[in-house]
């Protein structure tokens, strides 16, 4: 089963999102050798950065940045079209081999692993400055966050359910659902989604019997009729070239690039997205040093 994100109009009331990303998150799992609850982490902030994303435009980016006291540090995600019809998405997490006990209801102890911190959300524009929402973190499942997130910042009540099924042997299922109401819409349909996505069985048990994103998006719609349907593909992707990393190199300064210089033939920069390595000999960071 494809990862792919669906989009949808539900009568007059919301707009409902579903996206299965199972192999999306199996690939940031296997890029960066993540524990399973680092997995179930980043897989759930990359899953919620797919479903902001469903609402970009070409050129325009969506970065998911969660700072938290607990054994994970900081795990980030970010969202972009590729193309008209296919969603990139990529992610990391400081320390991925963090791993806490299965907590009291048998599930990944994903509110401890990231601990209290801040939630940032960052919508980068083709021009113009990038506009930043930061929000505390409340529940510190991430799903809860993200609603917190668009009803505060963005003044848009809404409903996120996400889940990642995972094991030592690698991912499962995982995917999401966000419906979030429209402008002038009654009191009564925020409610109304609420009782639905508490009533929808738990996502990851509906993709790991082979349910697809359409079903999870009837499941959050009930029998309400759905207009202006949009479907995209899901895949990783990164955003990295040797020019951006060429740029933080000479970010680091003029002494800094000669003492590296000194000291090895070669300088090996590793990207944290997509764990890409890009190695610099000595005469191109003799290059860069000139161009400082
Ligand atoms: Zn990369």
């Amino acid at each position: 089963m494809p990862d792919l994100l669906l989009g949808a109009t539900a009568g007059s009331g919301a707009s409902i999102f579903a996206t299965v990303t199972t192999d999306l998150v199996a690939e940031v799992q296997r890029r960066h050798d993540l524990s399973p609850t680092v997995t179930a982490a980043v897989g759930r902030l990359v899953t919620g950065a797919v479903l902001f994303g469903a609402s970009l435009a070409l050129r325009e980016r969506i970065s998911l940045r969660i700072s938290g006291d607990g054994p994970i540090g900081t795990l980030a995600a970010d969202a972009w079209l590729l193309d008209d019809r296919t969603v990139g998405a990529r992610g990391y997490a400081r320390n991925g081999r963090a791993e806490l006990p299965i907590d009291a209801r048998g599930k990944f102890d994903v509110a401890g692993a990231i601990g209290d911190g801040l939630l940032q959300v960052t919508k980068s524009f083709e021009v113009g400055q990038p506009y930043v929402g930061v929000v505390p973190l409340h529940s510190r499942e991430i799903a809860e966050d993200l609603a917190a997130y668009l009803a505060k910042s963005e003044q848009v009540p809404s409903v996120v359910a996400l889940g990642v099924l995972a094991n030592p042997k690698g991912v499962v299922a995982a995917g999401g659902v966000l419906a979030q109401v429209l402008p002038g819409a009654g009191e009564s349909a925020i409610a109304d989604l609420e009782k639905r996505a508490r009533a929808m069985p738990a996502v990851t048990k509906l993709i790991a019997e082979r349910e697809d994103a359409r079903h999870l998006l009837h499941q959050l719609s009930g029998d309400v009729e759905l207009r202006s349907q949009r479907e995209m593909d899901v895949r990783f992707a990164c955003l990295c070239t040797k020019q951006k990393v060429e740029a933080v190199l000479r970010g680091l300064g003029r002494s800094e690039l000669e003492s590296m210089n000194r000291e090895r033939d070669e300088t090996e920069a590793i990207c944290e997205f997509c764990g890409r390595r890009y190695v610099f000999t000595r005469d191109e960071i003799e290059a860069l040093i000139t161009s400082v």
